[in-house]
């Protein structure tokens, strides 16, 4: 394989810059994408910053990724060259224990490899992500992407698309139900989007005032800005909340609202986990939720029902180097509602 340009960041402190890597040859079931977007998620800030403490540098981020095949070996029989496929958070993982083989390889019991900044099966070998020209891919962990969507507005469903629709359709969203969505983001935008689509009563709760009539085009029903108004008034209000606010926060507040038996689905991943008042849970058998991106197959799942309903992300596209500029709007909450870099531009 011929060096491959890419972006890095070579410490937590330092702005990303140009970087070139050297991928591997493919192997028999590989596939080599030619890298046309990739989006941008707030775990590659969160990353690239080192705040979840176990970066590797230099790191190349990226896990939302679209392009097209270019080459494959010789035992691939998914795709061929000129397909148009995705790559997301995972790229290989056991294949054989429990989990992944009700494909659920996010919650791998012996290891999974994530798209940048992980090992390699081998354990030795350090991956790197979509900020860059070519990624070589394990054809059983490439998805098909469909032709009728542009493809920069569906490289965020690679990671904030897979991410809110797994639990949303975990805890079966949908008619007679009032979902609350927090935080207005990559991951939030696509969940209001999933959550009506699924026939759920949607409320946005959100910091920005300024994000208000973008919710309800999204499909929220209604909007409660979080900085001036009382969560109060909305207690026992709702059966599902999926919580995606990136920063540390007060978790409790938002479990007031839940109902009896309701469950707040944690999406976010803040840098200093959010203390957590066990009396709110008790009080109406409420449940605390987790959830991890989504399975392969599921994936595939949710590329093809967006392909039928028309679902991709808002999206913002911009050039390789204004990255640095897209993570310091991100810090700010001001995302509408998800970054995509154009690899014409590297
Ligand atoms: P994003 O686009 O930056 O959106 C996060 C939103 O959270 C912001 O737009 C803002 O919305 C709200 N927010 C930010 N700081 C806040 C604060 N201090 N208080 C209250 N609200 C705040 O981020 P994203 O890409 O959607 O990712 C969100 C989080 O999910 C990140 O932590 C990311 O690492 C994590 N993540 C997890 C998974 C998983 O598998 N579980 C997958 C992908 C990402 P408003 O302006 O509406 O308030
Ligand atoms: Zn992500
Ligand atoms: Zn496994």
């Amino acid at each position: 394989m011929p060096q491959v340009k890419a972006y890095a960041a070579q410490s937590a402190t330092t702005p990303l810059a140009p970087f070139t890597l050297q991928r591997r040859e493919p192997n028999s079931h590989d596939v080599v994408i030619d890298i046309m977007f990739c989006g941008v998620c707030h775990s590659d800030l969160h990353m690239v910053r080192d705040e979840w403490g176990e970066s590797m540098f230099p790191l190349v981020p990226g896990h939302e990724i679209v392009g097209r095949v270019s080459r494959v070996g010789e035992l691939v029989t998914k795709y061929k060259i000129g397909d148009l496929v995705g790559v997301g958070v995972i790229v290989d993982s056991c294949r054989t224990c429990a989990s992944c083989k009700k494909g659920l390889e996010q919650y791998c019991e012996v290891h999974w490899v994530p798209t940048y900044s992980g090992y390699e099966m081998d354990r030795t070998t350090i991956t790197y992500g979509g900020y860059s020209k070519q990624i070589v891919t394990d054809e059983n962990f490439v998805l098909r992407i469909s032709e009728k969507l542009k493809p920069e507005e569906v490289a965020p469903l690679l990671c904030a698309g897979i991410t809110t629709y797994s639990p949303l359709r975990h805890w079966k969203a949908g008619k007679g139900m009032r979902v609350g969505i927090v935080g207005l983001g990559g991951l939030g935008h696509m969940a209001v989007k999933f959550a009506s689509s699924f026939g759920a009563e949607v409320t946005m709760l959100s910091t920005s005032d300024s994000k208000k009539m973008d919710a309800k085009r999204l499909g929220a029903t209604h909007f409660i800005n979080t900085r001036n108004e009382s969560t109060k008034k909305y207690r026992n209000h709702f059966d599902l909340i999926i919580n995606t606010i990136s920063a540390q926060h007060d978790i409790n507040a938002y479990l007031a609202t839940l109902k009896l038996d309701g469950t707040m689905v944690m999406l976010g991943i803040p840098p200093d986990d959010s203390a957590l008042g066990i009396s709110g849970l008790i009080s109406k058998r409420r449940t605390l939720a987790g959830s991890m991106i989504g399975g392969i197959n599921e994936t595939q799942e949710m590329l093809n029902y967006c392909a039928q309903h028309n679902i991709t992300s808002d999206v913002e596209v911009i050039n390789m180097s204004h990255i640095e500029n897209a993570y310091s709007r991100m810090t700010q909450g001001d995302v509408r509602y998800r970054f995509v870099i154009d690899m014409n531009s590297l």
